[in-house]
């Protein structure tokens, strides 16, 4: 018998998908992770492990178990913490799937092929455009209401899905006389805004492009000094106070987000016009190894923890099952599937 503990019912729900895709990096850590820490103290956070939606570009069958355990062992060695947070497989949960296929009588196909997400798609992998490509706002929105979320922590990107969320949400409640879907909403927070540059200066940090100017949290301590002392910078300023270009203004950061007591004192440098990038680089690669360092031999120990890993995934969907029941309960009744009572 596993212990459940019970769930807090007065807090809010968030709800959060973590794509099974590629290695996390500083960019995710201090644009999202940090923020599901604060999370998870304020918050009941229903956070899953998105198997479902890497499955539309058909991967191999047996990288998904270690592309799952990868993931999961990352955010656990970060500080999620299973006890504070529910923490489960997509694939878990069958109440997913029938919430997707409820919520596909109420979306059009037509709302479906505008979107631009679907349309990039289309364009880069016009081989592959299977129908849950055009379904994935609707099983977005399955994995959102399916937990009856309150607010959702999305990028930009995201708003659009999140918009068709509160879209079925409000379709499915009109349409059947309920009010069983709250519109679930944007979760904004500080981190939203911070954004970690690529080290080369070419667009973002991200999990499977520029992947020699991206730090990785499982990047070895040589690799990280390597990728920074190869950071780009230039002359330095000639002026006092001169503004920072981009790819500076992301290693002063950097140096600030991994808690770097030398932060201030590069700032000053910087605008009295005596910085050494070189000493910078030096401080800034001490401090990174610092943060990064734990969480990679912590996550490397529970990768290979598979009891760990297997209980902690058994145990979120035992915690996740019981909110998922009552909304999939409620809609059949709504909906009038209901033969036996
Ligand atoms: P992804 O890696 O695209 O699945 O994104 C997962 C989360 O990390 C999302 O909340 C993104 O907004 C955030 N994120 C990804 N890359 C960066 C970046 N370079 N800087 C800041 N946040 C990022």
């Amino acid at each position: 018998m596993l212990y459940v503990p019970l769930l807090c019912m007065n807090k809010k729900i968030v709800v959060s998908g973590i794509r099974s895709t590629g290695d996390l990096h500083l960019g995710n850590y201090f644009g999202a992770i940090q923020n599901y820490l604060t999370m998870q103290e304020d918050y009941q956070c229903y956070f899953f492990i998105a198997d479902y939606h890497s499955l539309t570009t058909h991967p191999d069958a047996s990288l998904l178990r270690p592309n799952v355990y990868k993931v999961l062992a990352e955010y656990l060695a970060c500080g999620l913490d299973p006890n504070k947070v529910v923490l489960f497989a997509q694939s878990d949960m069958v109440q997913i799937p029938e919430l997707y296929l409820l919520l596909n009588t109420l979306s059009y196909v037509g709302e479906l092929e505008k979107v631009p997400t679907f349309k990039e798609k289309v364009r880069s992998n016009p081989d592959n455009v299977n129908a849950a490509l055009l379904t994935y706002p609707v099983l977005m929105a399955a994995d959102i209401l399916i937990h009856r979320a309150d607010f959702v922590p999305v990028g930009k990107d995201q708003e659009q899905h999140l918009e068709m969320a509160r879209n079925f949400a409000g379709r499915f409640n009109n349409r059947y006389g309920c009010n069983l879907f709250p519109e679930p909403q944007v979760f904004r927070s500080r981190q939203d805004t911070i954004k970690i540059m690529s080290l080369d200066g070419e667009g973002k940090m991200s999990k499977s492009e520029n992947i020699n100017a991206t730090i990785y949290l499982n990047d070895t301590d040589e690799v990280i000094r390597k990728k920074i002392m190869k950071a780009k910078t230039d002359q330095g300023p000639t002026e006092p106070n001169t503004p920072m270009p981009d790819y500076i203004q992301n290693l002063f950061t950097l140096l600030k987000a991994s808690g770097s007591e030398a932060y201030s004192h590069f700032l000053d440098h910087y605008n009295g016009c005596t910085i050494r990038y070189g000493d910078m680089k030096k401080q800034l690669t001490e401090d990174l190894i610092r943060f990064i360092n734990p969480i990679r031999t912590q996550a490397d120990e529970i990768r290979n923890n598979a009891p760990l890993m297997q209980k902690v995934l058994r145990e979120g969907a035992e915690k996740a099952m019981p909110s998922a029941n009552q909304t999939i309960k409620e809609a059949r009744r709504a909906m009038g599937i209901n033969y036996y009572s």
